[in-house]
């Protein structure tokens, strides 16, 4: 019967791949609101080490970014694109690779036109997660979130993620108490401590 479902074309749904999805600013380089110049990319400490690891041990890393900046009128597409192209420039230099890398520009109160609206983008709407999702072959519901603010929680759990782990890096430590109690969400102190708690966690 399992045979048969499958080949009819219906794949169970544990049959994508599990990845792990990081957020930019505060997570993997260091938070430098509204950062546009490529030059200020600094990878956060353990952030290569973090993604080498996991990835070894079969994830895809996928970066998810909220850049309202765009929408404010504080910076371009182009430009989040160039500081995304120097954060992996320095992760490739430092051994470590991102599978997919995604950015929201918009947000409901933006000054440009073309951006200020309520998408499904932006964390923690679940938009980025989907879209990863179906470019990559994921399976969410065995994937795991990493982040600084509890938008990047909630992202990953209303995407139906394994668990979300908010670092104390960037806003993490002022986001802290957002996210306690919050089931299926946990605290963890850098990227080191992320990367042993997911290789703990495993997967099925
Ligand atoms: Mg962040
Ligand atoms: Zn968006």
């Amino acid at each position: 019967m399992y045979e048969k479902t499958r080949k009819m074309g219906l794949p169970p749904s544990d049959e994508g791949k599990k990845a792990v999805f990081f957020d930019r600013d505060g997570t993997l380089i260091r938070e430098k609101n509204y950062l546009k110049d490529p030059a200020g990319v600094e990878l956060l400490e353990g952030a290569a080490e973090c993604l080498r690891a996991l990835k070894e041990r079969g994830f895809l890393i996928v970066i998810v970014s909220n850049q309202s900046g765009v929408a404010r009128g504080m910076m371009t597409e182009e430009d989040v694109r160039r500081v995304n192209a120097r954060m992996l420039a320095l992760l490739r230099a430092a051994g470590a690779e991102a599978d997919g890398v995604y950015y929201c520009p918009h947000h409901p109160a933006g000054s440009d036109p073309a951006y200020a609206k309520a998408c499904d983008c932006r964390k923690p709407n679940t938009g980025m997660a989907l879209r990863a999702a179906e470019e990559l072959g994921i399976c969410l519901s065995d994937s795991y979130m990493v982040g600084d603010k509890e938008a990047d929680v909630l992202f990953g759990q209303n995407a139906g993620m394994r668990r979300s782990f908010l670092v104390l890096s960037g806003y993490g430590a002022k986001e802290r108490e957002k996210i306690e109690g919050m089931a299926g969400a946990e605290c963890a102190e850098d990227l080191a401590a992320v990367c042993a708690r997911i290789v703990a966690l495993g997967s099925r």
